[in-house]
């Protein structure tokens, strides 16, 4: 069992009788779905897992196509749930990716549909995944240098992921976001140029401050690239201004956005761990081997997989899934003297 696990977490079964929307303590409502399709990767980004690796799930622990269709199916019909983003890992990776995206897109109400990926195949398959019903897409892209890809994701694949965006594109796959982590003395120079490309590609470019979720655990506060680090370098070329959007209301989005001054583009800068926004989250995380999280950096899970393969009805799964959100704590924690980074890293959380 990878060491991560974490077996007597699941929470009771039932609370028949309380209303069903994924309501915390605080307030907040869950409507935002992340489902991980698998925890492996074609990948090894050096802020996400070892060179080597990890020990990947066992596949009977993974959930199957049908299984996934059903919790998120008890989502949308039962709990609240509106938005569901696939992941993991790397979600291209799951066999009949496209029929499952097709079975998502046939459930009521219809969920707007998501993909996180690396982007490596997705040129072949974008056309194939907008007709069976996806939405939107975030690719992750760190540097447009082939050199630095190759040395920070340890992989030469820089053709493939930039193949993909075009793909994405071309595919109405709108807004095709990309997601940016730079990281110290490695591709934290190429700020202003990723701008600078995503601009001209009409992509939208998000930064994502490097949070402590690495499988080594060897995130270090003090080599992060934080949010005001950012925001300043690209001012250095740049002005950047509020976004009008943003002005009312950022609602629950991750990013702040920035307008560039003169230009109808925003760039978004996601500070989750030097300002935290997790008084407006609205999301709630399902693992590929069918692991309820509330929270990225939760150290609890609730196993819905084992009732699910019991026989649970569609009722006693939902009324776990409203206990589990229940108990969502008001903040992630990080900055806290006691934090404790969760055993299971980020990719098999599903990010
Ligand atoms: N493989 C897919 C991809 O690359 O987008 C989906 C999974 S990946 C875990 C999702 C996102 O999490 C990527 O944008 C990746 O850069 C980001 N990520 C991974 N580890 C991270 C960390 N420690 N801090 C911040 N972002 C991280």
């Amino acid at each position: 069992m990878p060491r991560w696990r974490n077996a007597d977490t699941a929470l009771p079964a039932t609370i028949s009788g309380q209303p069903r929307a994924l309501t915390d303590a605080y307030g907040r409502v869950a409507t935002d779905l992340r489902v991980s399709l698998t925890d492996r990767c074609n990948l090894r980004c050096s802020y996400c897992m070892p060179a080597e690796g990890l020990e990947w799930l066992p596949a009977a622990e993974v959930l199957s196509d049908a299984e996934i269709l059903r919790l998120v199916g008890i989502g949308v019909r039962m709990l609240g749930i509106t938005t569901v983003r696939l992941t993991g890992g790397e979600p291209l990776l799951r066999k009949n990716l496209e029929a499952l995206v097709a079975g998502l897109a046939k459930l009521h109400p219809r969920p707007s549909l998501a993909l996180t990926t690396n982007g490596i195949g997705l040129a072949k398959r974008a056309d194939a995944l907008a007709a069976a019903g996806l939405n939107r897409i975030n690719i992750s892209l760190d540097t447009l240098d082939p050199t630095t890809f190759s040395r920070l994701a340890r992989r030469p694949r820089l053709p493939d992921v930039l193949a993909g965006v075009a793909a994405a594109r071309q595919a109405g796959l709108e807004p095709v976001k990309i997601n940016t982590v730079l990281m110290r003395g490695i591709n934290d120079h190429e700020a202003y140029d990723l701008l600078c490309w995503a601009m001209e590609e009409n992509v939208q470019l998000r930064f994502i401050e490097q949070m402590p979720l690495d499988a080594q655990h060897a995130w270090q506060r003090s080599e992060m690239v934080t949010a005001d680090e950012i925001r300043a370098w690209l001012s250095e070329h740049v002005r950047l201004v509020e976004d009008p959007d943003q002005v009312i209301s950022r609602g629950s989005a991750p990013a702040e956005l920035f307008r560039v001054a003169g230009t109808d583009y925003s760039v978004g800068i996601i500070a989750a761990v030097s300002k935290p926004f997790c008084g407006s989250c609205d999301r709630v995380r399902l693992t590929s081997d069918g692991q309820l999280r509330n929270c990225l950096f939760s150290r609890a899970e609730s196993d819905l997989r084992t009732p699910l393969r019991a026989g649970a009805s569609d009722d006693e799964l939902a009324d776990q899934w409203v206990v589990a959100v229940a108990g969502k704590r008001p903040g992630h924690g990080i900055n806290d003297p006691s934090f404790l980074q969760p055993e299971r890293p980020m990719s098999a959380i599903g990010g």
